[in-house]
This record gives C-alpha cells, structure tokens and sequence, in this order.
C-alpha cells in the first residue's frame, strides 16, 4: 500500500523525526488557511498523489503570499496529474499539502528498504539527490553509499555516523541524520514497511538537515496487524481494477498489453505472461486466484479481465493441483453468461478433474477454443488478439 506524502510526514513526526510545518488541504480556502497557520513569508504547495516526480510535472510550487496559495492550489485541486512514475496514468489531486518553505542548500537522498541479495534491512543514501536520483544511480553508482542493518543487532550508531561522513555532513549534521535514520529503522520494522523513501533530505542553508519529501510504501501482507495504516488508504489513487481484485481477495495486477490471463499460482502465472511474450503478444494483466478459490472468486476474476476493453483475446491457464478443474469451468461458465464475452477464450486445464472440466465447457456451448499445453495454448491466444 502507498501513502501520501502528508501521511508518511505524520508517520515520521510520530517516531521522532523533525518534519518542517504543513497542514494539508481540500480546497483553496482550506490552503489559504493553513498557510496562515504556518509561519513565514514562504510556503510550498504540493499535490498530494501516490507518485513521485511532481516537481518536474508542476505538482510542486512555491508560493510567496497568501494570494499565492490560494491561486496555486486552484490550479491543482480537482485537477489529474501524470508524471514519469505513473506510466501514463493520471492521479487524481484530492488534496495539497501547505509546508512552510525552506532555503536550500544541497538535496541529500535516504530510503530504506528490504535488500533480498543481502536479506537485510537496508539504507540506501547518497549526497547527490533530489529530483534526478535514478540518473545519479545509473551514471555515477560510486555516489550511492548502502548500509545493510544486521537483523539481531539493529541498526548500531556507529553505523549512521558512517553514512554521514561518507555523505560528506559535519558533525552537527551527521547527529541529526543518526536521529532521523533510528527513527525511520523503528518506523519501518515497527509498521512492517516495504519502502521508506526521504528525497530529498535537504541541507538548508541554515546548516540543518530538513525531511523535504516523504514516500511510503508498507507489506500488504501485514496490513491485519496495522490498521492504522489501512485507515489511511486512498484507493482514489489506486488502479480501479487492482482495488476491485483486492475485494475478492484475488492477486491482480493491472499490465499494458491486449491478452487477459487467469492463472492459478504466482508461478503459473509468470510463466504464462513469459510465453506469451516468448511468443509474440503482451499480457493484460497478472492474475493469480489462488489455490482455494471457489466459483464465486473464478466468476469475479473474469469479470475482471472483461471489464477491460483493450483485452482481445483471454488465455485461462490452469494447472489442478488444489484447485478443481471442473470448478473452474463452472466459474468460467457462470461469467461468461453472465456479462457475455465478445474476445476469443483460449482454455488450457490440467490436474484434478481435467476430463470433467473439459466436457463442461464443451457442453456449455460456448465458444472457447482448448489448448494442449501451455505454449499451444500461448500461441492460440497470441495469434487470436492480434488478428482481433
Ligand atoms: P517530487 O518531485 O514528487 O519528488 O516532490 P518533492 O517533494 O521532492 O519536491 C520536488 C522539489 O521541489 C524538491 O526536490 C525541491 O527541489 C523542491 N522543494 C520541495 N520542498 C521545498 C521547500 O520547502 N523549499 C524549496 N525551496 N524547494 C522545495
Ligand atoms: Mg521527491
């Protein structure tokens, strides 16, 4: 689950962490009056969308009135935006958040996040941050300093004073890093996080280290034991689809090709969108239902896929280990009636209750095209979308 950069400030304020003013805001009015709230002759208006890279697409703004404020939050309020994280989709802006504005000097970068290499908690830090830190990575990786955390012994100061001299920062500033990085490792092992992302953690020209930006990213896997967090989902910003999958429990991902999968297993379902690049066509989306899903979940699953239109053809790849064939069909069967479907159907099914399943959908006189294996079955789907 993502969160808003009001929403990962307020989490960072809560373990200890300086986070300069903001109050966030639903209309210009509510804008105006926040920025009387906060002291100063600078604010920072800032769309608040589950994305970064607002400043390059005009999401970032400073203001140096009042009149200010109110002008650039109408401009953004109500509006959508898009920015080279969202690959083409636009994000609502519901809200902005008024921060009260700051001279800097020098943009720092800090994340934290699960390395899987060293299975370690890990911070991720570099003195060249700001906006273009994934150039910084990709032309200059020297400049990006890791600090994997041993799980047993936790995150030990040594270790953050460290990561500051390296960072290039005085003493002064080296202390305010350790405080922000201990806060942030309780943060992020406290709240099960995935990701915690500071770009920039800014050097004013004060000398002090300031926490400019804030991006959160948690496990779903552990939202039963945050419900906190779960308050704070926005599935305003959220693919409609992805969030309508979450309802049923279903494992959905949204993806930009024409051919719509539904698949049993992670696995099965990355080797399906793998063959059927290996052959040609681009998946739709990723769909794993699950080991125990009934009839009622398979019907939801298709509905899904249909409810696309950019899907041409639907390829149903099933391997019956835990899950029934015969069942599958039925649910396949029950959606297809259901909402129609205008796509070609290529079925391949395996396992438990292959003969039954199989006669099902032949008897449901519909039109569904079998598939041998799951490369026939690739094949059949590819070539069906692409003469749609
Ligand atoms: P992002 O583009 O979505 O990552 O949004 P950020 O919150 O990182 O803001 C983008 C840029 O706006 C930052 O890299 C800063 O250069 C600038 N910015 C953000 N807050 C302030 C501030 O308080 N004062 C000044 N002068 N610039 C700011
Ligand atoms: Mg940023």
């Amino acid at each position: 689950m993502n969160f808003h950069e009001y929403q990962a400030k307020q989490l960072f304020a809560d373990y200890g962490i300086a986070v300069p003013k903001g109050i966030v805001a639903r209309t210009p009015d509510e804008a105006v009056a926040a920025a009387k709230q906060i002291p100063g002759d600078l604010w920072v208006v800032k769309a608040q969308i589950h994305a970064g890279g607002r400043g390059k697409a005009g999401g970032v703004k400073l203001a140096k009135s009042h009149d200010e404020v109110h002008a650039i939050a109408k401009t953004l309020l109500g509006t959508k935006m898009a920015t080279y994280q969202t690959a083409g989709v636009e994000l609502p802006i519901d809200s902005v958040l008024v921060c009260e504005g700051t001279d800097i000097d020098k943009e720092l970068y800090l994340s934290v996040l699960v390395d899987r290499d060293s299975r370690a908690i890990t911070f991720i830090a570099s003195a060249e941050g700001g906006m273009d830190i994934e150039q910084v990575a990709q032309e200059k990786p020297e400049a990006i300093h890791t600090l994997n955390v041993d799980f047993v012994e936790g995150l030990q100061a040594y270790q953050c004073r460290d990561l500051g001299f390296a960072m290039g920062l005085n003493a002064k500033q080296t202390n305010q890093l350790s405080v922000i990085m201990t806060g942030l490792y309780k943060l992020f092992n406290e709240k099960d996080l995935a990701l915690v992302e500071l770009n920039p953690l800014a050097i004013l020209t004060d000398g002090n280290l300031a926490v400019l930006d804030g991006k959160i990213n948690s496990d779903d896997n552990a939202s039963f034991r945050h419900k906190d967090l779960v308050e704070m989902r926005d599935v305003r910003q959220e693919d409609p689809t992805e969030v309508k999958a979450s309802q049923y429990d279903l494992n959905y991902v949204t993806m930009d090709g024409n051919i719509g999968c539904m698949v049993n297993g992670a696995g099965l379902a990355m080797a399906t969108m793998d063959v059927i690049s290996l052959n040609g066509g681009s998946p739709a989306n990723f769909l794993d239902v699950g080991g125990g899903a009934n009839k009622e979940k398979v019907t939801e699953a298709f509905k899904l896929i249909l409810s696309s239109d950019k899907v041409k053809a639907i390829f149903v790849n099933i391997f019956g280990g835990i899950v029934r064939c015969d069942m599958i069909a039925e649910g396949i069967i029950a959606a297809v009636k259901e909402v129609g479907v205008k796509v070609p159907v290529i079925v391949r099914l395996e396992g438990t209750n292959v003969e039954e399943g199989k006669a099902m959908l032949r008897d449901s006189g519909l039109a569904i095209t079998p598939a041998d294996d799951i490369n026939d079955g690739a094949k059949k789907a590819v070539a069906a979308a692409s003469a749609a």
